[in-house]
């Protein structure tokens, strides 16, 4: 079987790694917490990074931190991860939702400014398999409306849009370092933040909230969501290496296009002029006329030897948040029919040019009818 998403590790993690060892610096104190926060906040054009035990609480501190009251809404994608709706509803805010754009899968931007009502604080962009959001319109609402820009970058480090990167496009920005992110740490996440004071705040929310001048006098509850060294020096390995890393995936993007293009109904990732897509993974989405949906589609690759991971499934479709009362007759015709129709093909750092050339020709098989078992 050719993997979905394998993480590639090379010697300088076994160096840092080593190193923790062998100083005995194996908790969250330590060099490599701090050089891994500061060098990916200035990757990203940012001032300052708290570095978490993944990205879901990244998010839930990233919110946390505005003390917004109970009832306050975020806007953010139907086609997401749940770790967004559901830091949001952890916070006991609310969230709303929009559908997604037809060519990116990322939130359509358009349709934010309907959804802003008296409550509304904070938009919340995902930047989806590796393309960036159209950041401009959002960055507009948000001066109009006076809303806080969480992103959620966590499938686009080292994404561009118009030459800034991603994770320092909004106020707050969040990644998850992951074993199938483009920086790994195992598991492991961050917030970027330019603003001194909630980098404080975001600090003590990941510590328990002690307080520097009385340890163990407690003015409010917090988290344990504290990251190790031994963790941070995997990802400042993994940092170092971060240009190779998203050549090798915009490579492969490159590569399944070429290779796929020529296949009438297949729809593949696009690159809007104003964005640098890092392919995260590569999704293609199926039209109607193959009379397949993606878990046939899956089936009769995984017959093929080729792995895939589905598409999310929209939030509004999440029994979690039905029962909860959330998105009650709420539809979003693109995101649900790119749920049902999509999938992503191989896209891991390991993933060689045979390999690719395996997936497209099962992929041109299965599509032209040849690659039925039965
Ligand atoms: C992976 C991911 C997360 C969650 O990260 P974890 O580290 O797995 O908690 C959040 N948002 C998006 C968009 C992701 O892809």
């Amino acid at each position: 079987m050719i993997p979905v998403n394998e993480p590639l590790v090379g010697e300088s993690e076994n160096k840092y790694v080593m190193e923790c060892l062998r100083t005995g610096w194996i908790s969250s104190e330590g060099h490599f917490i701090h050089d891994f926060e500061e060098r990916w906040a200035a990757y990203c054009g940012m001032s300052h990074g708290v570095a978490v035990s993944n990205g879901t609480v990244a998010l839930e501190i990233a919110i946390a931190c505005l003390d917004l009251k109970p009832g306050d809404e975020v806007i953010m994608p139907t086609f997401t991860i749940i770790s967004c709706a559901q830091a949001v509803t952890m916070c006991g805010l609310k969230p709303v939702l929009v559908d997604s754009d037809p060519h990116t899968w990322c939130m359509d931007v358009s349709q934010v400014e309907e959804k802003i009502t008296v409550r509304t604080r904070a938009l919340m962009p995902v930047h989806i398999y590796g393309h960036p959001v159209d950041m401009d319109p959002l960055q507009e609402l948000a001066r109009k409306h006076n809303l806080v820009i969480i992103e959620d970058a966590a499938e686009a480090h080292g994404a561009e849009y118009k030459g800034r990167k991603s994770g320092g496009l909004g106020d707050l920005g969040c990644f998850s370092f992951y074993a199938n992110k483009i920086i790994t740490t195992g598991e492991g996440g961050m917030v970027l933040t330019r603003d001194a004071g909630q980098a404080e705040r975001l600090r003590a929310l990941r510590n328990l909230c002690f307080r520097k001048e009385r340890r163990f006098y407690h003015t409010e509850l917090g988290h344990n969501y504290r990251l190790t060294n031994l963790q941070a020096a995997i990802g400042l390995a993994q940092l170092e290496r971060i240009d190779e890393s998203v050549t090798k995936k915009r490579w492969m993007g490159a590569a399944y296009t070429e290779r796929l293009k020529n296949i009438a109904g297949l729809q593949l990732p696009i690159e809007e002029p104003w964005a640098r897509n890092v392919y995260w993974m590569y999704g293609v989405v199926l039209d109607d006329v193959f009379g397949m949906d993606a878990v046939e589609f899956a089936r009769r690759l995984g017959e093929q030897g080729v792995m895939t991971r589905p598409f999310f499934l929209g939030m509004h479709e999440q029994p979690v948040f039905q029962d909860m009362g959330l998105f009650l007759d709420e539809h979003y015709p693109v995101a649900e029919h790119i749920a049902r129709q999509g999938l992503y093909l191989p896209s891991g750092m390991t993933l060689t040019e045979a390999q690719l050339e395996q997936v497209c020709e099962a992929v041109g098989r299965v599509l032209s009818g040849k690659g039925e078992s039965h």
